[in-house]
């Protein structure tokens, strides 16, 4: 398989820096190709405006889905979403490694999504859900928490995770096309021991090993 990992935290030394490298490695020790895309590393450049194209259909006002329809057409992207649009386009699974952050996605990794999810490109036309143009491509979260697994049941003090993870989900991978696979959720990495911080690494790994055979996950409905 061709694997695009999207990575957003800032430390490599972090918990989702592990996770993160233990994907890498373990991908690539199972013969499959592995692109990447290290946001902070990279100084991705989250702010979705007219930056986003090389092209102006409206110079007058600016709407972005009418800018990304016209960049479809005229290959009109700027360099760097780009480079993000052709590894979407070339993976078959696809993982997003990030922290929870007011539950939801990373500031830099929702403006990767805001630029890079382009009209016209990504979806549009009649391709949504299971016509989306990333139809037969898998996405899987790889998620951290602050919160320990209690408080994100269902009716529990800060509710249902999936419920959460919902809007990425459905809103943006399903939207699109992509078959989900059931998110790989650590929760509170800060507050468990090493042990079994090692033991969560291990089983990611042993996940990944067999990814493929996996069977897609129901992301729900609201
Ligand atoms: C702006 C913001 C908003 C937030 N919103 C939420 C929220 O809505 N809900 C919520 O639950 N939480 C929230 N949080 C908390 C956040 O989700 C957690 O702090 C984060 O998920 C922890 O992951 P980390 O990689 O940063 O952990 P780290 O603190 O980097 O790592 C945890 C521990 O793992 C250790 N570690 C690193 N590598 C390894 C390894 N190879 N083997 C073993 N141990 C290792 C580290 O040394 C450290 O002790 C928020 C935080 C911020 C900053």
């Amino acid at each position: 398989m061709n694997v695009f990992i999207v990575l957003a935290h800032a430390e490599p030394r972090s918990f989702n820096g592990a996770l993160f490298q233990t994907a890498h490695d373990t991908l690539r020790a199972a013969g499959h190709a592995v692109m990447v895309s290290d946001l902070y590393a990279m100084k991705f450049d989250p702010v979705s405006d007219r930056r986003n194209f090389t092209t102006v259909k409206n110079p007058d006002y600016f709407k972005q889905q009418i800018e990304e329809m016209h960049a479809t057409e005229v290959g009109g992207f700027a360099p760097d979403v780009e480079a993000e649009l052709r590894k979407l386009e070339a993976c078959d699974l696809m993982v997003w490694q990030f922290p929870l952050w007011w539950f939801g996605l990373p500031g830099i990794l929702k403006g990767w999504a805001d630029r890079v999810f382009a009209m016209g490109r990504t979806y549009g036309g009649e391709r949504f859900y299971e016509n989306g143009v990333f139809k037969g491509k898998r996405a899987l979260l790889s998620v951290t928490t602050g919160g320990p697994e209690a408080v994100y049941q269902k009716g529990g003090w800060n509710g249902d995770i999936h419920a959460i993870l919902r809007p990425i989900q459905r809103g943006i991978l399903r939207f699109t096309g992509w078959n989900v696979l059931r998110p790989n959720l650590v929760y509170a990495p800060v507050r468990i021991s090493d042990e079994e911080r090692q033991a969560s690494l291990n089983a990611w790994a042993e996940r990944l090993r067999n990814i493929e055979s996996e069977k897609s996950f129901d992301v729900g409905e609201y």
